[in-house]
Formats: structure tokens, C-alpha cells, sequence
């Protein structure tokens, strides 16, 4: 069975992801999308907020795990026995940044291979950054994120004023 690991802050988790998510699934058996406890950045939802975020949304999906994991993704892909990462580019702009994880985690985690799915073109300019932004001034989030995940960004700016 042909298993994969998909990465990320999902903070939240936008239609970038999910497509992201369709296309792998059509490459591999099972894909674990996981979310980083800890990133470089302080993240607006929790990680349990985060999973159970992916979870409602992925629920009509098979072969989809949702999980989350602390530390480094070599070690835990070593631990699950996953000898592939996806990831999306969006930019030149992702690239430097995503060799430099890509060739770190094959030296981490030898034989571990990072998969690269090119961005829609629909999507080449959605980050989560970009949307939580919009949604801290009341704009309108629909097109790039499920109405659950819109909801929960509203129900958090709310509480942060
Ligand atoms: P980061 O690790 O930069 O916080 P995320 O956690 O948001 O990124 O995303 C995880 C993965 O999903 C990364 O590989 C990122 O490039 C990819 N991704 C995010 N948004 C999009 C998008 N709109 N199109 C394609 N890939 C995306």
C-alpha cells in the first residue's frame, strides 16, 4: 500500500489544501494529513481546533487520515514508516524554502522522498495568512475556504475584540 504524508500548519486549512489533498489521493493508497503542533509562526487556532477543523471537512473522503504530530516530520515519518511527502507550490517564491525542507528531510530521514503538486491556477494566490487577514476585517471568505472553516474565523475575530 503506497502511503504519503501530507504536511502543513493548516492554520486553517483553505480549498489550497484541499485541492492539494484531491490530487495526491490520486497518486497514493492513503495520505496522512498532518498538522504541526509547532511552527514558525504563532498559529490563530489551536491544534485541536486545526484537526477537528481538517476531520469535518475530509470526513466524506477515504483513504484520509487527520492526525498531528510535535518535532521533526522525518522523525515521524521514519516512526510511521512514510517514505513520501506531498507538498504544493504555489510561487518561485515556495521553492527555495521547500528544496531546503525537502533535501533536510531526506538527509533526516534517508529514502524519504518529497512529492510536489503544482498549485491550481485558482488557488496560485490563497494562503491561510492571506484569508485570516481578510477575515480580521470582515471581508468575505467563501471563495477560498468550506463555511465551516469561514464560521470559525469569524467566531475567533469576534473573540478577539
Ligand atoms: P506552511 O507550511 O507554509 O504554513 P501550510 O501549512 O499552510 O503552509 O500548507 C501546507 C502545504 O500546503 C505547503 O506545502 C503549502 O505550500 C501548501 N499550500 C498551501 N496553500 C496552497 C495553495 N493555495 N495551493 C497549493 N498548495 C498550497
Amino acid at each position: 500500500m503506497l502511503e504519503a504524508i501530507y504536511p502543513g500548519s493548516f492554520d486553517p486549512v483553505t480549498y489550497g489544501h484541499l485541492d492539494i489533498i484531491d490530487r495526491a489521493l490520486h497518486l497514493f493508497d492513503r495520505l496522512i494529513v498532518a498538522v504541526a503542533e509547532r511552527g514558525p509562526k504563532e498559529s490563530f487556532f489551536n491544534v485541536e481546533e486545526r484537526v477537528a477543523m481538517l476531520k469535518e471537512v475530509l470526513a466524506d473522503r477515504p483513504k484520509i487520515v487527520v492526525s498531528h504530530f510535535d518535532g521533526l516530520l522525518a522523525d515521524y515519518a521514519i516512526r510511521e514508516r512514510i517514505r513520501f511527502v506531498i507538498r504544493g507550490l504555489r510561487a518561485v517564491s515556495d521553492f527555495d524554502f521547500e528544496l531546503q525542507m525537502a533535501l533536510t528531510n531526506s538527509k533526516l530521514a534517508p529514502g524519504l522522498d518529497t512529492v510536489f503538486l503544482m498549485t491550481k491556477e485558482t488557488h496560485l494566490y490563497l494562503s491561510s495568512s492571506t484569508v485570516k487577514e481578510i477575515a480580521k476585517l470582515g471581508g468575505d471568505v467563501s471563495e477560498f475556504v468550506p463555511p465551516l472553516v469561514g464560521e470559525r474565523l469569524k467566531e475567533g475575530f469576534k473573540k478577539e475584540i
